[in-house]
């Protein structure tokens, strides 16, 4: 499955966001930095309207959405990549994820105490990036140390490495992380291969007072501003807010929303956000005992959507039958559908298309 790391600055609400996705005490918020010393792990249910709806037209009698995994770090300070505060194992983890929410502080309260001592959001973000891109810069100089026999040996795949580590150092070096190395295509792999800190994307999240849960304030805007900059996402939330939220139930919870001004909780565009993030889309199964939402990245083939439920029906993969979403909608289920001519039948190179609803055929 895929994996979003929590990271930021002791205090600016990780825990308090993490125990609202996962509506568990299990990562408890306490007002001091090492709190949470293992980092926390939580599946969460993507929210996606259109499972229902799909649910809803074919009578299913269960609703399984698909889930997208948590992991909330902690640990990060100023000279983490020195070692200081959980040092190293925090960066370890960070490399195990495919993206990063950066929480960031934007809350103004002064019970709450903050460990530079000071409220800035961008010096926040660039403390964290800094300890990134220190810990990336040790471990390409490591790895190149440790490649220099292949090299000269002229192993080919090390030669590769190594010219795409020399490029991503020439990028920190200038002060810059290394997602702003322009990779071609055909070293994408061998790129992604190295798991550096600062090529994975990021998704600042602005943590919010309560009363600019709908709006955001002067500092989120702040944050709004570099994200766009970088290229990276970002969401307004307040971890308060949504840790309320979590502990209401849905009818309440709308209440609660409404009277907030707020559209939908924070936590779902969140979610929405993370998925957008990593490039993943999601098809639908649907039948009379269930109907499953799964998530695959955006280009996979029907023969590599249809392993993400087994290996075996990638293995022996004959045909994908498909029904867009919309279609089965306005025609209102899969007969429907079927007598319309709107369900085809894709082979082996058929790109599934994000709401695509799927029946895979396979030899076993
Ligand atoms: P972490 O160290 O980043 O995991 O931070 P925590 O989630 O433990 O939060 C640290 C403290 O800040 C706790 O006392 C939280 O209750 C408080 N806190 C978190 N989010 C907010 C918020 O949106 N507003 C206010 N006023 N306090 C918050």
């Amino acid at each position: 499955g895929f994996k979003m790391g929590i990271v930021g600055l002791p205090n600016v609400g990780k825990s308090t966001l993490f125990n609202a996705l996962t509506r568990t005490a299990a990562a408890q918020a306490a007002n001091f930095p090492f709190c949470t010393i293992e980092p926390n792990v939580g599946d969460v249910a993507v929210p996606d309207d259109r499972l229902e709806k799909l649910a809803e037209i074919a009578k299913s009698k269960q609703i399984i959405p698909t889930r997208i995994t948590f992991v909330d770090i902690a640990g990060l300070v100023k000279g983490a990549s020195k070692g200081e505060g959980l040092g190293n194992q925090f960066l370890a983890n960070i490399r195990e994820v495919d993206a990063i929410a950066h929480v960031l502080r934007c809350f103004e309260d002064g019970d709450v105490t903050h460990v530079e001592g000071r409220i800035d959001p961008i010096a926040d973000a660039e403390t964290i990036e800094t300890e990134l891109m220190l810990a990336d810069m040790e471990s390409i100089e490591k790895r190149l140390q440790n490649i220099v026999r292949k090299v000269r040996g002229g192993d080919k795949e090390a030669v590769q490495q190594e010219r795409l580590l020399k490029a991503a150092l020439a990028m920190l070096e200038d002060g810059k992380p290394a997602r702003l190395v322009a990779v071609d295509p055909e070293d994408a792999k061998t790129w992604a291969g190295l798991q550096l800190l600062t090529t994975k994307p990021i998704l600042y999240v602005c943590n919010v007072e309560e009363e600019a849960a709908a709006n955001g304030n002067a500092r989120s805007a702040e944050v709004a501003e570099m994200a766009a900059e970088q290229g990276a996402a970002h969401v307004v939330i307040s971890a308060r807010i949504e840790e309320e939220i979590s502990q209401l139930d849905a009818e309440e919870a709308q209440l609660f929303l409404d009277e907030m001004g707020l559209e939908e909780a924070g936590l779902d565009r969140l979610i929405r956000a993370g998925y957008e993030l990593l490039d993943l889309e999601t098809y639908f199964t649907v039948g009379p005992k269930e109907a499953r939402a799964w998530t695959i990245t955006a280009g996979t083939s029907a023969p590599k959507a249809a392993g993400v439920i087994h290996g075996d029906f990638e293995k022996g993969f004959i045909r994908a039958e498909t029904i867009a979403y919309e279609d089965f909608v306005a025609l209102g289920g899969e007969q429907p559908a079927k007598d319309a001519g709107k369900m085809r039948a894709e082979g082996k190179s058929y790109v599934v298309k994000d709401g695509d609803v799927l029946h895979f055929l396979f030899n076993t």
